[in-house]
């Protein structure tokens, strides 16, 4: 640790781990804290289904790092650079431009779609949706494929086929988002061309896989309610600008497509001298530090959170959990305190299907339909009100003048 009173603090990544340990460590004003980030905006990733289907903007779904960690009381800022390695050794943030050094580290880089190397044509033709431009591109294709069909109307009517690849969590909201989106635009603006097939490719017998069976059961019944058509033990095999060819030896015509298959470890974590899993993401001890390093702390999607020999779902909810233990230990090991051993766990889980509908199951009881909706909706905007605040103040300084 440094000999002066104040802890220089590095945490790379403003996503939803990132901004919770630098909210955290800000109340301790002898924490001088550097935010690193290779885009200047945080992305609400939790948000992106509505973002796709023109619910939300992408000024609604981001919020901007700069004025972000200006709203602090002057011991946060922001470095819009990428950072490229870390000498570990020397204590240093390496980026494209600089070298950094810090007395403590917190890596929050979170991890990216998993674009399985030999499925053809994936990376080419596919969309990915965990960052907001590419999110952006297939919100415009979305509603340009809307228009299409409105212009058709009265004269020929084809089809419109948009394959979601995925079941977990994220291809479920999607899917039903966009079916239930495209329903209502038709019947409100009366329509009548209103052919839009969205198709949605699930690897396992069910979807959302690993979640609680009775919000399972669910959700399965609202896709089929919203049209959204299924297909259950298929993978992608190959796709081509106009068809998907799937492992249970069917083409589909494809106009457009989103992967939302899976997660793996950035291109960060990748290179970084650290010990890993068997999956590549950082290995922790109970208090998340990393190994022989007891300054470098690694939170979020980037690490893998047990409880009990279990693995605790990759969420917005565990990251930030992760990042209030992690402030905690950087700061118990600035004061030569003990650390606190996590014991991190699955709070809840909220699932949007559509307009108005919603599943989840919050501390072991189940909610669903408008009101679980609502508390989506609640949790959505509080997350979003509190990150505003300290924006709107950071605003203010710079336009005060
Ligand atoms: C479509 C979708 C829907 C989801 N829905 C939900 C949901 O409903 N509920 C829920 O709890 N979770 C949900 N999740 C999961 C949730 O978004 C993630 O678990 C969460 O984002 C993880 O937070 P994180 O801070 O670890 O990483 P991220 O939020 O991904 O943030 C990582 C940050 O690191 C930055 N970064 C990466 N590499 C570098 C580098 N080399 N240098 C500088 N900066 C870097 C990135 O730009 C980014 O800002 C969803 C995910 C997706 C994709």
């Amino acid at each position: 640790m440094a000999e002066t009173n104040t802890t220089k603090i590095i945490v790379i990544g403003g996503g939803y781990a990132g901004l919770r340990a630098v909210e955290k460590l800000a109340k301790n004003p002898q924490n001088e804290i550097t935010l690193f980030d290779k885009n200047s905006y945080h992305f609400m990733q939790t948000e992106v289904y509505d973002l796709i289907a023109n619910e939300e903007d992408f000024a609604q779904v981001s919020v901007d790092l700069f004025t972000f960690c200006l709203g602090f009381k002057g011991n946060v800022v922001f470095a819009k650079q990428e950072v490229c390695s870390v000498d570990f050794t020397n204590k240093k943030v390496i980026s494209s431009t600089q070298r950094h050094n810090y007395d403590c580290l917190v890596i929050a880089v979170g991890a990216r779609t998993k674009f399985v190397a030999d499925v053809v044509g994936l990376r080419t033709h596919a969309h990915g949706i965990k960052v907001l431009h590419r999110a952006m591109q297939f919100k415009q294709k979305f509603e340009m494929a809307l228009f299409k069909r409105v212009e058709q109307s009265g004269t020929t009517c084809s089809a419109i086929n948009i394959v979601v690849a995925g079941g977990g969590l994220s291809g479920v909201e999607i899917a039903a988002q966009m079916a239930s989106f495209a329903k209502c635009f038709y019947k409100k603006n009366n329509f009548i061309c209103r052919k839009l097939n969205i198709i949605l490719i699930n690897s396992g017998e069910k979807i959302l896989q690993g979640l609680d069976e009775k919000l399972v059961a669910k959700s399965d019944k609202r896709l089929h309610k919203l049209g959204v058509s299924i297909r259950h033990n298929c993978r992608v095999t190959e796709i081509s600008e106009q068809s998907v060819t799937l492992s249970c030896e069917e083409v589909l015509p494809m106009d457009f497509m989103i992967f939302a298959g899976g997660i793996e470890p950035n291109a960060l974590v990748c290179q970084l001298q650290l010990e890993k899993n068997e999956k590549g993401y950082i290995v922790t001890n109970s208090h998340l530090q990393v190994q022989n390093h007891e300054e470098v702390f690694a939170i979020g999607d980037c690490t893998t959170i047990y409880n009990k020999g279990s693995v605790v779902a990759p969420t917005a909810d565990t990251a930030e959990q992760t990042a209030e233990v992690c402030a905690q230990n950087i700061n118990n090991l600035t004061q030569k305190k003990p650390l606190i051993a996590h014991a991190i766990k699955s709070r809840g889980v909220l699932i949007a299907l559509g307009r108005n509908y919603a599943v989840a199951k919050i501390y072991g009881i189940y909610f669903s339909g408008y009101f679980a909706f609502v508390m989506k909706k609640i949790v959505e905007r509080v997350y979003a009100k509190k990150l505003d605040m300290h924006s709107h103040k950071g605003c203010k300084k710079i336009f005060k003048d």
